[in-house]
């Protein structure tokens, strides 16, 4: 399946590392043009080494006076794919109120920010557009340490269904993507553990752990002209584990 995302412009957040930084490069070499958010000035810097054609924005997406301020110019957008999360592994009964708030402002608030920035400008232009929010497996899944995690990936779902349902008069899709593990900078974080690891995928029917890649390819037909009639979804892409 061909897909050109030429003459459109494209917003990723958190592509420094991991998913973001895939999805930004595949964004790129499917024509758009890219403005890649993140709050490591490092990474922007290999990235637009990498891909000179990227704009770079730096900023911390969990300071909401900050994000208003780096994205207030960054021009019309058609495409964004909030990705930034954090991830903190605690046992419920030891959940900490500031990893609680760290967590909600990157994995939901700033989802909410940064979607109400482009969108407002996606509506005054009519042009439509579409937007992918990256969820988890864990927004239906109870995991052993993370509950913080896990409801603020259910926030997330629950967040991108009344998106698509408010968007969409004004031709804007909202739709997420579900990964189960992903051996990224976060995916080690939890999954280094060979024994976790192995009962992890155990219960994953295709026997194994995603790549960045199959995230990538379904975020990239999210957000294309080939799911034209498809908003508000949460798409799993986890080898069939929340199937069973
Ligand atoms: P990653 O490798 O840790 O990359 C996350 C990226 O987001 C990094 O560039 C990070 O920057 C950036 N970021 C985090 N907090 C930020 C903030 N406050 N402001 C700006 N940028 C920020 O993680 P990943 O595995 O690619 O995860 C991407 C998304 O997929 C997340 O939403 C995650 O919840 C979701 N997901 C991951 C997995 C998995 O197993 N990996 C599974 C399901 C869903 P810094 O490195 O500078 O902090």
């Amino acid at each position: 399946m061909e897909i050109s995302f030429a003459g459109k412009q494209a917003l990723v957040t958190g592509a420094g590392k991991g998913i973001g930084r895939a999805t930004a490069l595949a964004l790129a070499r499917c024509g758009a043009r890219v403005t890649a958010v993140t709050r490591t000035q490092a990474d922007l810097n290999s990235l637009v080494q990498e891909c000179p054609a990227i704009v770079p924005v730096c900023v911390d997406l969990a300071d909401w006076a900050a994000t208003e301020a780096a994205l207030k110019d960054v021009g019309p957008i058609d495409l964004l794919v909030n990705n930034a999360g954090c991830a903190v592994l605690q046992p419920f009964l030891e959940v900490t109120p500031d990893q609680f708030d760290l967590l909600f402002n990157v994995n939901v608030k700033a989802v909410l920010h940064v979607s109400q920035m482009v969108a407002i400008g996606m509506k005054a232009r009519g042009s439509g557009g579409s937007i992918v929010n990256v969820s988890s497996q864990a927004s239906q899944r109870a995991l052993r340490d993370h509950a913080v995690y896990c409801a603020t990936k259910g926030a997330l779902d629950m967040l991108t269904k009344v998106m698509a349902l408010e968007l969409g008069p004004h031709q804007i899709r909202v739709n997420s993507v579900n990964p189960t593990v992903v051996m990224t900078k976060m995916g080690r974080l939890g999954w280094s553990d060979p024994e976790k690891a192995r009962n992890m995928k155990s219960r994953i029917p295709l026997g194994r752990f995603a790549e960045e890649e199959d995230v990538v390819n379904s975020i990239l037909f999210l957000l294309s002209e080939k799911s034209s009639m498809v908003n508000g979804v949460a798409l799993p892409v986890d080898g069939g584990h929340l199937a069973c």
